[in-house]
């Protein structure tokens, strides 16, 4: 089916009143819909036995994620899963748990909310969270849901993006949310100090991938709906640039030796214009190896 998007403007205060807000949102099939605004992707489910949000980015925009799902279905939102702890995909966990949603995340995510949390890579320090922005159901390895019609198969993949990824995956609607496992059309974030490795990036991906068919809608944390051909591409991508970065780390080179021979040159023009540059990504994946 075409893909219909639908363009809420919003204004907020607080740390994002220098901007107007934009959230958006896309139907992706008749129950399930892309919301989009100034964090990770977002994906709500709805259908009879209620409202499921897949993250609830930052904080200071809860009130109007909770507008722009009400545009789309009103009735209270029963379960947020976070795919892990980042505050952009976590921010709104206090809001929505208040008004008595259920949060729901791996147990790693929880146990990094209770702390403060340093990601080098951005040299940013992420102080302990609210005891109401913590997942109140924590889980190891998987959970299947059956919930509007259909099972949902929600998996752990470790040491990935950080060390408490979740996919989230409606297997009739053939939808997947990789949350920052997968950034489309930019180059990915590896949480190192939170776990995140380039090998986990590369096998969670793999993994992925055998889910999915020519037909498959895959929400990425960060840039527009993907194929499976998109997530192929994204694939290719790390394996070779991880290699590149490994032998030449092997070797002895420094990271600004390696920065200096461009192993993402090839890469750059799609992957390195919208958030992390060439050179920032290099540090990530030397660090991440
Ligand atoms: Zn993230």
């Amino acid at each position: 089916m075409r893909l219909i998007s639908v363009l809420v403007c919003l204004t907020v205060s607080s740390l994002w009143a220098q901007n107007e807000v934009r959230l958006s949102y896309t139907q992706v099939t008749p129950n399930l819909f892309m919301i989009e605004g100034v964090g990770g992707n977002m994906l709500l489910s709805r259908g009879k036995d209620g409202l499921f949000l897949v993250d609830d980015q930052v904080a200071s925009v809860s009130e109007k994620v909770a507008e722009t799902v009400k545009a789309i279905e009103p009735g209270p939102i029963k379960f947020i899963i976070n795919t892990h702890w980042h505050h952009d995909h976590t921010g709104g966990n206090a809001v929505f748990r208040n008004g008595g949603t259920l949060t729901v995340a791996h147990r790693k995510v929880r146990e990094r909310m209770q702390k403060e949390n340093f990601t080098h890579a951005l040299n940013r320090k992420t102080p302990p969270s609210p005891e109401a922005a913590l997942p109140v159901i924590t889980f190891t390895r998987e959970m299947r849901w059956y919930f509007n019609d259909e099972e949902i198969h929600i998996y752990h993949v470790g040491n990935a993006h950080t060390d408490g990824d979740s996919i989230v995956w409606f297997k009739s609607s053939n939808v997947i949310h990789m949350g920052d496992v997968f950034f489309n059309g930019l180059y990915p974030l590896i949480d190192y100090s939170s776990g995140g490795t380039m090998r986990g990036m590369i096998k969670a991906v793999k993994r992925v991938l055998k889910d999915t068919d020519s037909e498959t809608k895959i929400i990425p944390g960060h840039g527009p709906i993907a194929t499976k051909w998109d997530l192929i591409q994204y694939l290719e991508m790390l394996e070779e640039v991880g290699q590149k970065v490994r032998s030449m780390k092997k070797a002895g080179k420094t990271l600004a030796e390696i920065k200096e021979a461009a192993p993402t040159k090839k890469w750059d023009e799609i992957w390195g214009k919208k958030w992390l540059k060439p050179d920032e990504f290099v540090a990530i994946v030397y660090n991440a190896l």
